[in-house]
């Protein structure tokens, strides 16, 4: 395997705990992958097996971690859905200024709309199997359903009456409420 920027060979992988992983989050750091050095120039290339599974299953941390979305992963969410900052936009009925300050950290996210998008980022296929045994913890593994159900209680709290219907940022559109989103979700 030749170096990509400067050609030498690389020094056969070793394995290594604490790498970061540039996915945009801050703290995600691989264990147990395989680490390709160049003795030239240094450069680092970094084995990630399964990046679409390992995508979703942080994607799943992400969504059921406590506490509110920073910023970060927020745009994490985002483009793991697949969705420009545009597309963001018009589904969650806001311009494309709001994401942008939401991903920027300039204006916190409406609790609607967080728990909304924290609802859609698992409906991705759940993974069953991850690349490296015992590189990501088993309580990642959390079955989807029980997320969705999770998030729809977190979500009936945030409002204080049941039978107000439940809007996020909608101005004079269709008000979404939690059977709507579970069709969606489930
Ligand atoms: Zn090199």
């Amino acid at each position: 395997m030749k170096c990509t920027s400067c050609g030498a060979e690389m020094l056969p992988p070793t394995r290594k705990d604490g790498v970061p992983y540039p996915c945009g989050l801050r703290d995600a750091l691989l264990n147990g992958v395989l680490v390709h050095e160049c003795p030239e120039c240094g450069e680092e290339e970094v084995d990630v097996p399964r990046p679409l599974e390992l995508h979703r299953c942080l994607a799943q941390a992400v969504a059921i971690k406590p506490g509110r979305l920073a910023p970060e992963e927020i745009r994490f969410l985002r483009k793991h859905l697949g969705w420009s900052g545009v597309d963001f936009a018009r589904r969650f009925r806001v311009t494309a200024q709001t994401v942008s300050r939401w991903e920027q950290g300039k204006i916190g996210m409406n609790m609607q709309a967080e728990l909304l998008l924290r609802m859609l980022a698992p409906t991705l296929p759940p993974i069953s199997a991850y690349p490296d045994e015992g590189a990501v913890p088993d309580d990642h593994q959390v079955p989807r359903m029980e997320i969705v159900q999770r998030l729809l209680d977190d979500w009936s709290e945030a409002v204080d009456d049941p039978d107000t219907p439940i809007a996020m940022d909608l101005r004079g559109g269709t008000w979404v409420g939690p059977d709507a989103i579970r069709e969606v979700c489930c």
